[in-house]
This record gives structure tokens, C-alpha cells and sequence, in this order.
């Protein structure tokens, strides 16, 4: 049942209607950025197809049916044979397309072509995602479209992307848009709570940090980053009050060691929140307002003798930094020039 998913609520509203009037389209675009619940919702939509227990036009989530409909096994990224074909879960109505490396297999849209010509199994309708639906190509988006036009009325097709302005104008017409906002920073602290069974302060900290997208959340490892936060925050206590330009180079050649190497961005940003924080405070004091929680007196006592001009450059030239950080920069020599920045 949609109740059992977090946040969105609007969306639920939304498809509940089409439930109820039983006008569910069969080509739908599910647009919102990752972590937010996108597939979720849509394996929620096809249990109210296949169940065979439903309350109120929703799937049980129980039955044999929605049981079965949500569990995939789904093969390696690299299995380039297996992704030529639609993924089907344990359910023969239910079935998922997913990209091989940086596109979907044109093969793999003609079978779903050939699967959405079928007429459903065992449940009402068949239901086919097409998982970072943006990876389609030219000639996988022509064998899409041609399916996208004549939809059998028993089958629905939801694309599912965080990057909708990828797709060609030609599918996004012939598909209705769903969009998915942020989840709610206090509902995925309910949900660690609730679900995940998370300390409340642990909750608060990593809900904060999952920026609206409970699948972030799920991946913070809120132990080692507490760690790497320490030597970060020691960062801006040198850049802020201690004046410290050699503790500052040494933590950049910290960071920038073959331990820390794979983290760099992540410690970039990590970084950047902790900038923002002390801003934040500098400028409103609404300790509501920032994301490392859990060092809110530190960060305080900081913002109360940071100067907020230099603190907002700091923060451009970090996002300057990462951007350049896509193309071939010399890592060492930009953090060393960043850090020496901060202690001027
Ligand atoms: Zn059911």
C-alpha cells in the first residue's frame, strides 16, 4: 500500500485517483532526483494490478502476488546477455529494464516491446519499468516509441529518471510526468527511527545528511564519517581561529594520501556542509537550519568569530573545485591552494 512508502504524498494522491477511476495511463515518466522512492512507487503500482487481496484499489503488499511482484533478482551490471532481455521478478507481469554500462540495450527494448504486446499471466496487467530511463539511445528511444504509440491497454510502461530533460521531447510527450520531490528531512528521520531502528540522535544527524533522498541515507555510514568529520572540522578551526597554515597543509596531505584518495570528494563536501553550517549560524543563528547537528555548539562557537565574506568564498571556491574535479586537475595542488586560501 502507498501508506507504507515514505513521503510524496502528493504523488500518492495522484495515483490513488487514477486507481480509484481506474484510468492508470500505460506510459508514465517518473522524474524526481534518485533516492527518493521512484521504483518503490512504481513496483506499488503494479501490486495494485496483480494482487489478489487488494484493499481500497491498493495491493496488499501480503499476497503470494505483491509478494512475488517486488522480488528481483537482478543480474550484474555487466551481464551484458542478460540485459538484452526484460528483467522479470518473481511475478510474470512485472518486469524491469536496466541499462548495460551508460545505455539500455536497444534488444532489451525490443523484447519489452514484444512482452508489452502479451496479455498479462496471472494479474490484471503487465507492468515493465524502465529503470534511468534518461540511458536510452537514438535507436533504443525509436523501438521505445513505436510501443509508446500503440500501448496495449493491459500494459504499462513507467520510465523512471533523475535527469528527465535527458530524454528526447519526443518520448517525454507520449508519456504522462510524475514528479517526485525531496522526502521531507523529518520523515526520514521518523523513518530511521521507525524502521532502521536508529538511535534518535544518529537519525537526526543522517537525515539531514540524505538531502531529501532516503536512499542516501541508507548509505551513510555515519561511524566513519563522523571520523573524517573530525579532521575536517579541524580545518576550519584553523583556517578560523587558529591561523594554523601548517596543521592546514598537513591536513591536505591527509586528504589527499592513498588512504583518504577515494574519499576525496566525499570529504569535499562534507566539508562544504560544515562551511555552510557555521554561515548558516553566523548569519541567523537558527541552529534548525544546519546539517551537522550533532557539532551544533562547535560549529556555534566558530560562527561567532567567522567573518561571512570570507566564509561565502570559501564555499564558491569549493563548488569551483569540484567542478573541476570532473576534468583532470591536480588534486594536491588545488587542495593546497584551497587550504592556504582558507588561512589568508
Ligand atoms: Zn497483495
Amino acid at each position: 500500500m502507498f501508506s507504507s512508502l515514505i513521503g510524496n504524498d502528493l504523488v500518492k494522491v495522484f495515483l490513488r485517483r487514477h486507481l480509484a477511476t481506474s484510468r492508470v495511463p500505460n506510459a508514465i515518466l517518473f522524474a524526481g532526483t534518485e533516492g527518493v522512492g521512484k521504483r518503490l512507487f512504481a513496483l506499488e503500482l503494479a501490486k495494485a494490478f496483480v494482487c489478489r487481496n487488494k484493499t481500497n484499489d491498493e495491493g496488499c503488499g501480503t499476497c503470494p502476488a505483491c509478494t512475488r511482484s517486488g522480488h528481483f533478482e537482478l543480474p550484474r551490471d555487466d551481464d551484458r546477455e542478460a540485459l538484452k532481455k526484460v528483467i522479470f521478478s518473481n511475478h510474470a507481469d512485472v518486469g524491469m529494464v536496466i541499462a548495460y554500462n551508460r545505455f539500455i540495450l536497444v534488444e532489451a527494448i525490443r523484447d519489452l516491446e514484444k512482452e508489452a504486446y502479451f496479455r498479462p499471466y496471472e494479474g490484471n496487467a503487465r507492468f515493465f519499468l524502465i529503470d534511468e530511463a534518461d540511458k536510452i539511445n537514438d535507436a533504443a528511444a525509436n523501438a521505445l516509441l513505436k510501443t509508446l504509440e500503440e500501448p496495449a491497454s493491459t500494459s504499462h510502461i513507467i520510465l523512471i529518471t533523475s535527469r528527465p530533460d535527458s530524454l528526447l521531447p519526443t518520448i517525454r510527450s507520449r508519456c504522462q510526468t510524475v514528479r517526485f520531490a525531496p522526502v521531507e528531512t523529518e520523515k526520514i528521520e521518523q523513518f530511521l527511527i521507525g524502521e532502521r531502528k536508529q538511535p534518535a540522535a544518529d537519525a537526526k544527524l543522517n537525515a539531514r545528511l540524505a538531502f531529501g533522498s532516503v536512499g542516501r541515507a541508507l548509505s551513510i555510514e555515519l561511524e566513519k564519517l563522523r571520523e573524517r568529520r573530525e579532521t575536517l572540522l579541524r580545518v576550519l578551526q584553523d583556517a578560523i581561529e587558529n591561523n594554523d597554515r601548517v596543521s592546514l597543509l598537513q591536513t591536505a596531505e591527509k586528504l589527499n594520501d592513498a588512504k583518504n584518495k577515494d574519499n576525496f570528494e566525499d570529504n569535499l563536501e562534507i566539508l562544504l556542509t560544515m562551511i555552510r553550517d557555521v554561515w548558516t549560524l553566523a548569519l541567523s543563528g537558527d541552529y534548525e537550519k544546519i546539517i551537522n547537528i550533532d557539532l551544533a555548539t562547535e560549529l556555534g562557537r566558530l560562527a561567532g568569530v567567522a567573518e561571512t565574506r570570507r566564509l561565502a568564498g570559501w564555499i564558491d571556491e569549493i563548488e569551483l573545485l569540484r567542478e573541476s574535479l570532473a576534468v583532470n586537475i591536480n588534486r594536491k595542488v588545488a587542495t593546497d591552494a584551497l587550504f592556504m586560501h582558507m588561512a589568508a
